[in-house]
């Protein structure tokens, strides 16, 4: 069978890892110049910080049997635990992705603009259209019923009822500073911060970058009230960050501002199936039943990537 993955962050790059290993022809299909999604690192000067997801957490021994393979690999280590282990990239976020891709066949820079269904099976179209048996749509799930409502397909009612999903913004402050400053045992402030700062990471200190960039972590309200105002937002964000930390050198600043970081509201399976057609729904916002956590996070895209995947297996064996 041949399946297309709509999406290259963690959720679709599993799918797909496990669709090939069974034998199946599998293409990934990624809008970004690069994979990773949420798993996202940037160059800055000598340095680089992550923007996207800070850490994972392993909660369950099946997932710790993977992730014991990528720390064999070297492409993540375990960095702090409360209660559960917490594990980063050794090399940034992102690098965990590229590992992931390695066996893949990618498409970068290709935005699915319509999902077609046809005799044969499904047609998704972006610069070209490539023909698949069945499809996977890990994109946001907003951005996921954006692309299929703009698409030539049938939705029923059942699968509009994903319209009501909500996911929030976040902006991502990247301060370059001239000298380093402590922030913590790992490189990590997430306590007693101004109400509008989630947490504060030192790429430096956290090991991945050669100088020091911190990532300011804006909460999803703040993010939403400054969300057309990026220029102003990132000054606030260093006056915020001063506040904190007393006056700093600041050597560059940029912002990375995610439209969709993180569901107001969890779906209750892993995945969502469309009623009529060969498409899985999956990504971080699809939370198993009996999610130990009960939050969107990097954890509950990968296991929605994986059964995703089994369900779609499942229904080809049929
Ligand atoms: C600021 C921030 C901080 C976070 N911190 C943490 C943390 O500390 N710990 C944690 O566990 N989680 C954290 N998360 C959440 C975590 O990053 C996500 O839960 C996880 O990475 C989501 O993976 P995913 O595969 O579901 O989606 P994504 O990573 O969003 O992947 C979806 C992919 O689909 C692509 N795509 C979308 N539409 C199309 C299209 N039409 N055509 C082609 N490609 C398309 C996108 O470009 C993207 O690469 C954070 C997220 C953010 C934004």
């Amino acid at each position: 069978m041949k399946i297309g993955v709509i999406g290259g962050g963690i959720s679709g790059l599993i799918a797909a890892r496990k669709l090939q290993s069974e034998g199946h022809e599998v293409e990934v299909i990624e809008k970004s110049r690069s994979v990773g999604g949420r798993l996202a690192t940037r160059r800055i000067g000598e340095g680089q910080a992550d923007h996207g997801a800070v850490y994972f957490t392993v909660r369950d021994e099946a997932f710790d049997l993977e992730v014991q393979e990528w720390v064999l690999a070297g492409v993540v280590k375990k960095w702090a635990a409360d209660p559960h282990p917490k594990y980063i990239g050794t090399n940034g976020m992102n690098k965990l992705a590229k590992f992931l891709a390695e066996p893949l066949h990618v498409h970068l820079n290709e935005k699915i603009v319509n999902v077609t269904a046809t005799e044969e099976g499904m047609t998704l179209t972006g610069s070209a259209c490539y023909e698949y048996d069945a499809v996977l749509l890990t994109a946001p799930l907003p951005q996921a019923m954006e692309l299929l409502e703009a698409s030539d397909i049938l939705l029923t009612e059942e699968d509009k009822k994903l319209q009501s999903y909500i996911f929030e913004p976040a902006f991502v402050g990247l301060i370059e500073l001239a000298h380093n400053v402590p922030t913590g045992e790992y490189g990590l402030l997430d306590q007693n911060l101004p109400d509008e700062v989630l947490k504060i990471v030192n790429n430096f200190e956290k090991g991945i970058s050669k100088n020091p960039i911190l990532s300011i972590y804006m909460t999803g309200d703040w993010s939403e009230k400054w969300y057309e105002r990026e220029n102003e937002a990132i000054a606030e964000i260093e006056r915020l960050l001063s506040q904190e930390l007393g006056e700093l050198k600041v050597a560059s600043k940029q912002l990375k501002r995610w439209r969709y970081a993180q569901a107001k509201q969890v779906f209750e399976a892993p995945f969502y199936k469309l009623s009529d057609q060969p498409v899985w729904l999956c990504g971080d916002v699809f939370l198993r039943p009996d999610d130990p956590s009960g939050n969107t996070r990097v954890e509950s895209a990968y296991w929605s990537g994986l059964k995703a995947a089994g369900n779609l297996l499942d229904n080809l064996r049929r």
